[in-house]
């Protein structure tokens, strides 16, 4: 059987949580596969199911791939066992967002370089991450924040500062535009301003999360070329932040080489001195594919299947955004006719109710599931890496969920990830990859 962690909706961001560095778990925990898991496990919460080896090699195949350094936005999933498959995927830079995000990478790994990359932050949250923990890298977009970021430091000399600009409404999936970031005008003046009191300065942007136009990618940095010129001012790094897409279903993105090359060619472009540094931020790309969540169906109304988990939990996303997540039925053995053993029983699109009794509950998909699901039958839903155990609450008291290291290969996958590094032919060879993968990340950390 499966060791497994228990998790509430109290966040390993909070204080006074203690991580040892890198070397948790002590203990090695056996794998196995989320079949395997459903069955022996009959679990009545619901489970994330995190793959430590598409999670690594998700990472080492984008730190391979993009022409600088990788930045991962932590916001999109804090769990330590998911940074510390990114970190031994070769992760070493993390974007923090808030002295919680900072506190635990320092915790975590003491040779990680952190970048507090939110433009609008507390005075006591910069005193904190100079101060206690290092922090050398911001960004901002506004002269009060210059201002403030100044007199935190105690006028420090030894600043990265990174002038957030604002990019016209795109076509992300999530658009970005509105809450952060200085006109073009506004970023050249901030720029010369971080030029003369900083040690390096940059510019960077986010183009909007679940970005599928790799040519929005080439226009920020156009855009940002346009800034650099009229302030007249050398940049040591342009980074061009995160929103790289992900598949879902119906949904499947240019392959990951053409988001690289349209930001190689942007970079290229401008002509910068050759000493000028890369940098990106990737949140949904890194994780989205390394966890699935499995949920068990409390009852069934016509197409409509109440299930364990929500909007509330881990489903937030399927909600008001109505993100359509790849799902399949798990039935076990003892069950009646096995999941894999059915033949072809047509597959019908659901929408769900989570657990609690707010209407808003509720998230219309179309889930596409087997036609003669049921009450107590399971579902594993994937592509749940990323903004989905992070936004969980513990609402009406649906605050339990487990977490267990599985095998498998992700449910969808996007082009360009993992074909390369990791996909054996044939399942059961990957299931061994995997697990001798999982096998030598626990070894490294014990
Ligand atoms: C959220 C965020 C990211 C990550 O975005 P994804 O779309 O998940 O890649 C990167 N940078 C900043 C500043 C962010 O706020």
């Amino acid at each position: 059987m499966a060791h497994v962690r228990f998790r509430s909706a109290v966040s390993p961001l909070r204080r006074g949580t203690t991580l040892a560095r890198r070397g948790t778990p002590s203990v090695r925990r056996p794998l196995t596969c989320v079949d395997n898991l459903v069955e022996t496990l009959r679990p009545v919460d619901p489970v994330h199911c995190l793959r430590p080896a598409v999670l690594s090699a998700t990472a080492a195949r984008f730190v391979s791939a993009f022409p600088g350094d990788v930045l991962y936005a932590v916001k999109c999933n804090p769990e330590p066992a998911v940074m510390r498959a990114l970190y031994e995927g070769g992760i070493r830079h993390f974007d923090a967002a808030s002295p919680g995000e900072v506190r635990l990478v320092r915790q975590m790994f003491s040779d990680a370089e952190i970048h507090y990359m939110h433009p609008v932050k507390s005075p006591d949250a910069i005193h904190q991450a100079y101060f206690d923990y290092g922090v050398r890298d911001f960004s901002l977009d506004s002269a009060e924040e210059l201002e403030k970021l100044m007199e935190q430091t105690e006028q420090a000399d030894d600043l990265g500062l990174f002038i957030r600009l604002a990019l016209p409404k795109g076509s992300a999936v999530y658009d970005l535009s509105g809450k952060f970031g200085a006109a073009p005008a506004e970023a050249a003046k901030l720029l010369r301003a971080a030029r003369a009191v900083s040690r390096r300065i940059g510019i960077c942007f986010h183009v909007g999360s679940q970005s599928l136009d790799p040519a929005a990618y080439e226009r920020a940095l156009e855009l940002a070329g346009t800034v650099i010129e009229a302030a007249g001012v050398e940049i040591d790094v342009m980074d061009v932040g995160g929103g790289f897409p992900v598949s879902y279903p119906g949904v499947t993105p240019p392959p990951l080489d053409d988001f690289m090359a349209a930001i190689a060619r942007g970079f290229a472009h401008l002509g910068l001195p050759s000493r000028t540094r890369l940098w990106c931020e990737p949140g949904r790309a890194l994780v989205a594919p390394g966890v699935s969540l499995v949920v068990q169906v409390i009852k069934r109304r016509g197409d409509e299947l109440f299930i364990n988990d929500g909007v509330y939990g881990s489903l937030s996303d399927a909600g008001v955004p109505a993100f359509r997540f790849p799902a399949r039925m798990i039935r076990p053995e003892a069950d009646g006719q096995a999941s894999d053993d059915r033949g072809d029983v047509e597959e019908v699109g659901f929408s769900f109710y989570g657990p609690t009794c707010d209407s808003a509950d509720h998230m219309v998909g179309p889930f596409m599931l087997p036609a003669d699901i049921k009450a107590g039958d399971w579902i594993e839903l994937g592509q749940l890496g990323a903004y989905g155990s992070c936004l969980r609450t513990a609402f009406n008291g649906f605050d339990n969920v487990r977490l267990v290291d599985v095998t498998d290969r992700p449910l969808l996958e996007t082009p360009g990830y993992l074909e390369q590094e990791v996909q054996p032919e044939g399942d059961s060879d990957w299931s061994d990859a995997a697990a001798k993968s999982v096998g030598h990340i626990m070894e490294r950390a014990a």
